[in-house]
């Protein structure tokens, strides 16, 4: 059978829900779009974003903020993480990670993942002993949560202080945990490639209050603490409003009356997101030279992405790949690419940081495809993914010679 071509958009997200979109054209015509432009009796959107999204996460505290890395960076800053220090994250992680290390003055130790594109617990445990870091930022990177059973292992063990990106699990949970709540703090992105959409903002959540304290005047709060919506009261702030920085990174009204309605259908979205997964997946599971990150019965993820490997798509044979399924429409990227183009997710490329040999992640990385699927697309288009794909790599399974 021919293969048709997809028409569909990689990159194409759903509209903002029209209740969203009416909120933003009232909050418009009032003018107070700072969120602590309120007038009596008002809850500011970014108050009632942080109230709802803390009790949507299960968390005591809330802090909207200005995007995903700014939550990363004001994360470690709250934790007294500074210049010198050394900060563990796993090597296959999107730019915006080692960034925020970087930005706090800190140096990023990159940890080894496993086949599954999770950290590996063992070079995580070695890696802490080695360089001496206290702190590790764990990076969800595609959603992949699998082994937190291990990584809450190694962090005990290692007495490490955990923050967690979860840029790509908002959603999501291991053995009915939601991602975000197994370490000291989480850090969500609502950046529109992520599973809330403002165009750019952050969400941080904890039940530490001192280091909520930090966190609010270090986004800041011009001595507006009690303004907020999911805050510690006010008696944490007597000494850390005097002893910490205002690093100006606070999220709007606007985005926040944005996010608001969005947040009532998470937990729908994220489903039918998984549910396009699921129907990609099952068109790629069992060809030959395919192999999938496997995805354990306690891990409760958001399919918001797709990974697979292809047996012998290196150098060429990768481009000729990526050349035959773009051909039909279909954007994958590749992270065995030698230049980053399109993404920012292989450590080579960080030359700001030291260069580090992780020889099994670059191993990993080299015949590593990714695809997005914005929701945007019907179950009916995922089945067309599925058929293009499992053409493409019949062909390129038949070109190596190895199919
Ligand atoms: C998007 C992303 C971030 C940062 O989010 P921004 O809101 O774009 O700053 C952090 N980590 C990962 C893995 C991401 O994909």
């Amino acid at each position: 059978m021919a293969e048709t071509r997809f028409t569909g958009s990689f990159t194409q997200q759903e509209p903002i829900p029209e209740d969203g979109i009416a909120a933003a054209v009232d909050l418009l015509r009032s003018g107070r779009l700072h969120r602590y432009n309120t007038v009596a009796g008002e809850t500011p959107a970014a108050a009632a974003l942080e109230a709802a999204y803390a009790a949507w996460q299960g968390q005591r505290y809330c802090l909207a903020l200005a995007s995903g890395g700014y939550a990363l960076a004001t994360a470690l800053r709250a934790l007294g993480v500074g210049h010198g220090d050394k900060v563990l994250t796993n090597a296959f992680t999107l730019a915006p990670v080692p960034g925020a290390i970087t930005s706090v003055g800190a140096e990023p130790v990159l940890v080894e993942v496993t086949e599954d594109l999770l950290i590996d617990p063992d070079d995580l445990a070695a890696k802490a002993r080695a360089s001496g870091a206290r702190v590790l930022l764990l990076s969800l990177m595609r959603g992949h949560l699998g082994n937190m059973d291990k990584v809450m292992q190694v962090v005990a063990a290692e007495g490490l202080t955990l923050v967690e990106d979860c840029a790509h699990t908002m959603g999501a949970r291991f053995d009915g945990t939601r991602s975000g709540n197994f370490g000291v703090a989480g850090c969500f992105s609502t950046q529109t490639y992520k599973h809330m959409n403002s165009g750019e903002g952050g969400l941080l959540v904890s039940e530490d209050a001192a280091f909520m304290a930090r966190a609010i005047i270090l986004s800041g709060s011009y001595m507006n603490y009690e303004r907020h919506g999911a805050a510690p009261p006010p008696e944490a702030f007597r000494q850390i409003r005097l002893e910490t920085p205002n690093c100006s990174g606070r999220m709007d009204n606007l985005r926040a009356a944005i996010l608001l309605p969005q947040l009532t259908r998470l937990e729908e979205q994220c489903a039918a997101w998984t549910e396009r997964y699921r129907i990609v997946e099952s068109a790629l599971r069992d060809l030959p030279g395919v192999t999938m990150p496997h995805r354990g019965g306690r891990e409760d993820f958001v399919g918001s992405s797709l990974q697979f490997r292809l047996a012998g798509a290196e150098g060429d044979a990768a481009r000729a790949f990526l050349a035959d399924c773009a051909a039909l429409g279909v954007e994958l990227k590749w992270f065995g690419a030698p230049e980053p183009q399109g993404f920012t997710s292989l450590h080579h490329s960080w030359a700001y940081i030291p260069a580090q040999a992780l020889p099994r992640t670059d191993a990993i990385l080299a015949t590593l495809f990714d695809m997005r699927l914005p929701l945007t697309f019907s179950p009916a288009d995922c089945r067309h993914l599925g058929a293009i794909l499992n053409g493409a790599i019949g062909r390129h399974m038949a070109r190596v010679g190895t199919g």
